[in-house]
């Protein structure tokens, strides 16, 4: 019985609307076919340095094209795939898409972007990881240090132990790694100082919540305190005001990401934005 509860996303031109408990049930044959007929879309949202608001890279951000029911967001299906053996084929559908677009999109912004991709902790245990990932930058023509591999903290604390060595093996190549979700998890201090990360992700709810409460803020504040200690950069997701940014920049958080300054976006539209200047892109960011 892997049926599960799809809330049916739907997307109205640019704005994006929710349709609260649409009862879709997609089963596994379904995401199966999904994996062997590739029905995913990749967008992708900027990271925009907060100090100069220069864009700086993008994070892929994938969504289902599903045949009936439409866009159907990860939260909906990731778990699903992960629990039928999916997330392995997933994540290299994900990767092959977006090394195949990065390329022009650094063309298009006059920089070398980096890229952030979402990887389960499953795969991440698989001491073949790495191997793989260098073979297809290679056929890319992908230098390592462009790709910012992404992982919840959750993820990463469960599997610590046996994810080490796969962590050791991208580092030593220069590739990048990200604790994703940073403030959800049940990390320990003592836990954090072995994961070799080179960046910390403040998890988007203590965003949101910092600017009304004290707790938040706190926690916001010493997230990016911890960050910087351990040697790492600070990137803010789901900054959707100015005054959450101007915060954010005072406690000198290095990136910010956010529909502040974008939703993830389609590849064409990720071009179209990215030729924009910065203030059309806060007028349109601001628009819907
Ligand atoms: P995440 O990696 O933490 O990504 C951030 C989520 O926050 C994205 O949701 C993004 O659309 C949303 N977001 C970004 N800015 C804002 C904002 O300003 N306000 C609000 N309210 N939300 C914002 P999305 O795309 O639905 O993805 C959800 C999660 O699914 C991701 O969280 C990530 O953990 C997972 N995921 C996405 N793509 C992949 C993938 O290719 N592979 C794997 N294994 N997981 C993925
Ligand atoms: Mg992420
Ligand atoms: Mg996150
Ligand atoms: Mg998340």
């Amino acid at each position: 019985e892997l049926e599960v509860m799809l809330k049916r996303h739907l997307e109205l031109g640019r704005r994006i609307v929710t349709e609260p408990a649409a009862h879709i049930f997609v089963g596994e044959a379904d995401l199966r076919r999904a994996v062997e007929r590739d029905e995913f879309v990749i967008h992708f949202q900027p990271q925009i340095e907060i100090k100069t608001g220069d864009v700086v890279g993008v994070e892929a951000l994938v969504r289902w094209q599903h045949p009936d029911f439409g866009l159907v967001f990860p939260d909906d299906f990731i778990g699903m795939a992960e629990r039928l053996g999916l997330i392995d084929d997933l994540g290299w559908i994900v990767m092959r898409r977006a090394l195949a677009d990065i390329s022009r999109f650094s063309a298009k912004a006059g920089r070398n972007l980096s890229l952030a991709i979402n990887f389960s902790s499953y795969s991440l245990q698989d001491a073949r990881f790495p191997n793989e990932l260098f073979a297809l930058m290679a056929e890319y023509g992908i230098q390592p240090a462009t790709i910012i591999i992404e992982v919840t903290e959750t993820g990463l604390v469960q599997k610590l132990a046996s994810s080490l060595d796969v962590f050791a093996r991208l580092r030593m190549r220069g590739v990048q790694l990200s604790i994703d979700d940073f403030g959800t998890g049940y990390s320990m201090l003592k836990q954090l100082r072995l994961v070799p990360a080179t960046e910390l992700k403040i998890d988007r709810s203590f965003v949101q919540g910092m600017i009304n409460d004290d707790h938040d803020r706190i926690l916001v504040q010493k997230t990016i305190e911890i960050g910087h200690e351990l040697g790492m950069r600070v990137v803010a997701e789901g900054v959707e005001t100015n005054q959450q940014l101007a915060f954010l920049g005072s406690r000198k958080c290095e990136i910010a990401q956010g529909y502040f300054f974008s939703r993830p976006i389609p590849p064409d539209e990720l071009m179209r934005w990215l030729g924009l200047d910065s203030t059309r892109r806060e007028q349109e960011a601001t628009a819907h």
